[in-house]
């Protein structure tokens, strides 16, 4: 039998390491759940119905996320956060940075933090990509943040012109998009992919803007050949819709079927 022992330097250290360690994991646990939330201003309803003015700050949105995409109110071109840059796309084709003044009427932001990987080694179609990826998700019932890093053939993008109130419906505004098509290009795609129950709260499925490598063009994506690259996937553990205070997000009518369009 062995004689009782005083807790020596050694295993003392052992104990208050254990314990330093649990209160690192544990106490950072809130902060990491934070950065792993999807913030989304407004709902893809709303904006088909021409709500095109928000009170959410770029500012306030850079403080939610690095990455995602959106627009400005009065729907004034594309926006695309990458990197924890905010650019906008103006219907002209220009890519400005965003002032942390500017609003949106509808964003979608989150820090990216991906935990899939795929290796893209062949020439795909947007469509071949995008049913490669959804074989990569965990389960069709999650919002994904997905990047798509790397070569295209072509890529076909539009941007909006801003509008004036009273304001059009979406698919209206729509209607006079520039569109421009890119060749031989390197660049991110950026975008979320959402489920089929979360519809009219978003789009179902995927939505990407692009930018280019030298930040010189991009807009929300049409369409696309993809050369070769990288796409990451980053499930979002949680959800958060902020909800726009304004008259005419209180009093619309979101129960409606809208067209399909979104920016
Ligand atoms: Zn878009």
């Amino acid at each position: 039998m062995k004689s009782k022992k005083q807790a020596k330097p050694g295993r003392l250290f052992r104990v208050l390491f254990c314990a330093a360690v649990a209160l690192l994991v544990f106490g950072a646990a809130p902060a990491s759940r934070h950065r792993d939330v999807l913030y989304q201003y407004s709902t893809i309803s709303a904006l088909k119905l021409g709500i095109f003015d928000g009170k959410v700050s770029y500012a306030k949105l850079a403080s939610l996320g690095d990455f995602g995409i959106g627009t400005f109110n009065g729907l004034d071109g594309e926006m695309i956060a990458l990197d924890h840059r905010f650019y906008q796309i103006t219907s002209d084709g220009k890519v400005r940075n965003v002032s942390p003044k500017m609003k949106a009427p509808f964003a979608m932001v989150k820090y990216f933090e991906p935990s899939i990987s795929v290796d893209l080694k062949d020439p795909v179609s947007l469509e071949q990509l995008e049913a490669q990826l959804e074989q990569k998700f965990p389960g069709p019932n999650l919002i994904y943040a997905v990047k798509i890093t790397g070569r295209f053939q072509s890529v076909k993008v539009r941007s909006v012109p801003a509008q004036r109130p009273p304001y059009p419906t979406l698919a209206e505004a729509v209607k006079r998009q520039t569109v421009f098509e890119l060749k031989d290009v390197e660049g991110t795609m950026v975008g979320f992919w959402f489920p089929q129950y979360l519809n009219g709260v978003n789009q179902p499925g995927y939505h990407f803007h692009f930018i280019s490598a030298d930040h010189l063009s991009g807009g929300h994506l049409l369409d696309c050949q993809l050369e070769s690259g990288v796409a990451r996937l980053d499930q979002a553990e949680q959800f958060n819709l902020i909800f726009p205070d304004g008259e005419s997000f209180l009093k619309a009518d979101l129960s409606p079927k809208a067209p399909e369009e979104h920016p």
